[in-house]
């Protein structure tokens, strides 16, 4: 993409109503514009971020579930049905423009904050027979959430995105295996999207839905909101929300020996069991044609959140750093020359064109700025891999490359970059 096509600009000063780093960088960048507290609008770099994200996301998903799309608008009744209308203090209630001055009580339809209400009588008509089940489900989709504190920018939206899975078991048996198999899922995505040293499977609450732990997976962030306590050698960790005299006691575990450390929750299982099934009368014909309970699990990911901890995580004082797997573009090509008819802006247009031939994606910094102005801006957007065609860098014999992570650039030729990017191809 031609960076003089890119209507977005980029802004040297913070803007005022933000205060966490990851909504301040992505603002100056030109990743995401803010409509309201805890609400975003993608803009185009910030979209191709957030669609790298769930792609990866999406890959890993089809391996162990069938794809849907869920409304974002349900009806309040199937929320009455489970009784999570009075318990989920997140819920967003609507009213039909022509009904708002009648009472809060009266909202007609429910903004999805989750979606087991609306999948467990889905999964219900579509899988009654022991011959149906296992089957899971899952969506990439806009959530709704009333939260009180929304000042993380990307971490903590009032509309954010989810991926949420859900699974459906004969029994718990079932259910457990399914559970190993979604959580060597998940850490494969973190490690995908290049969270992978940082996240661990951390014990937490069960929250709403069940007394039983369930598992986060935290990333390690300092900009995080929760607190674990982790033992890196065994790959422990547990919520300092669990921390307590008696589990410490019920499970023989001396947390005084544990790491402190701020985190990120990115990612949540729970064995849900047949909290659900319940609700709904959701039951299965088994071999010998008696009615059996259904056993269920539900497994979100947050793909919002992930970008914003991403860039809490790797940013530096000149702005954005994107891991490969998910930067808006691979190479940042720049042209410092302002005559078009140069020498070095006619090579720097051959590569662009030989680069996206080749399926690189690159953004072309075309526009007639300082160079001054283009590196700056180059640091800012946080592309991998900056490269210079310039006077200069032709006379020394090919192109200047730096990687944004690194201080250090040196001089390949054009082949030679051509080869370390088309090579796979
Ligand atoms: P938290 O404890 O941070 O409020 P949660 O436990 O309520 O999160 P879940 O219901 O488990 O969140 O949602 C699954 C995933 O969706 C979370 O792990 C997180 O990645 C993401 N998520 C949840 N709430 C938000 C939010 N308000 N903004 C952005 N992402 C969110
Ligand atoms: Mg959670």
């Amino acid at each position: 993409m031609r960076q003089s096509h890119l209507f977005t600009k980029t802004r040297k000063d913070a803007p005022k109503d933000e205060v966490s780093k990851n909504a301040i960088l992505l603002t100056r960048a030109g990743f995401i514009h803010k409509e309201m507290a805890g609400v975003y609008t993608m803009l185009p770099l910030g979209l191709r971020v957030l669609s790298k994200i769930e792609s990866s996301i999406r890959r890993h998903m089809d391996q162990i579930g069938n794809e849907l799309l869920m409304t974002a608008l349900s009806p309040k009744e199937t929320w009455e049905t489970t009784g999570r209308i009075e318990t989920v203090d997140v819920l967003m209630k609507t009213l039909p423009a022509n009904k708002v001055s009648e009472e809060k009580s009266s909202a007609s339809y429910i903004l999805g904050s989750t979606h087991e209400e609306m999948i467990t009588p889905i999964a219900q008509e579509y899988t009654r027979s022991y011959k149906d089940l296992p089957v899971s489900f899952y969506q990439i989709q806009t959530k709704f959430r009333n939260e009180a504190r929304a000042k993380s920018g990307l971490l903590r939206g009032r509309e954010f995105r989810m991926k949420d899975l859900y699974s459906f078991h004969k029994d718990e048996d079932d259910l457990k295996t399914y559970y190993e198999i979604a959580k060597k899922s998940y850490l494969d995505i973190f490690r995908e999207i290049g969270l992978g040293d940082d996240t661990f499977i951390t014990l937490a609450g069960g929250g709403d839905f069940t007394k039983d732990f369930s598992h986060e997976f935290q990333t390690l962030c300092e900009a995080g909101e929760d607190t674990i306590y982790l033992d890196r050698k065994n790959n422990i960790a547990y919520n300092k929300e669990v921390v307590t005299d008696e589990n410490a006691q019920k499970l023989g575990i001396d947390f005084t020996a544990f790491e402190q450390v701020k985190a990120c929750e990115v990612g949540n299982i729970f064995p849900l069991n047949t909290k659900f099934s319940k609700a709904f009368d959701y039951t299965y014909t088994d071999e010998n044609g008696d009615k059996k309970d259904v056993y269920m699990g539900c497994y979100g990911i947050g793909p919002t959140r992930l970008m914003g901890v991403i860039v809490e995580k790797y940013a530096d004082d000149k702005g954005l750093i994107w891991p490969e797997s998910i930067a808006p573009f691979s190479i940042h090509l720049l042209t410092l020359s302002k005559d078009k008819s140069g020498e070095s802006y006619e090579k720097a247009e051959q590569l662009y064109k030989n680069l996206t031939d080749a399926h690189v994606e690159v953004l072309f910094d075309d526009r007639e700025e300082s160079a001054g102005a283009k590196f700056a801006d180059s640091d800012l957007i946080g592309i991998p891999m900056r490269v210079v065609v310039s006077d200069k860098s032709l006379a020394s014999g090919g192109v200047e490359i730096k990687e944004r992570k690194s201080e250090k650039s040196e001089i390949v030729t054009i082949e030679q970059l051509l080869t370390m990017y088309t090579k796979e191809c």
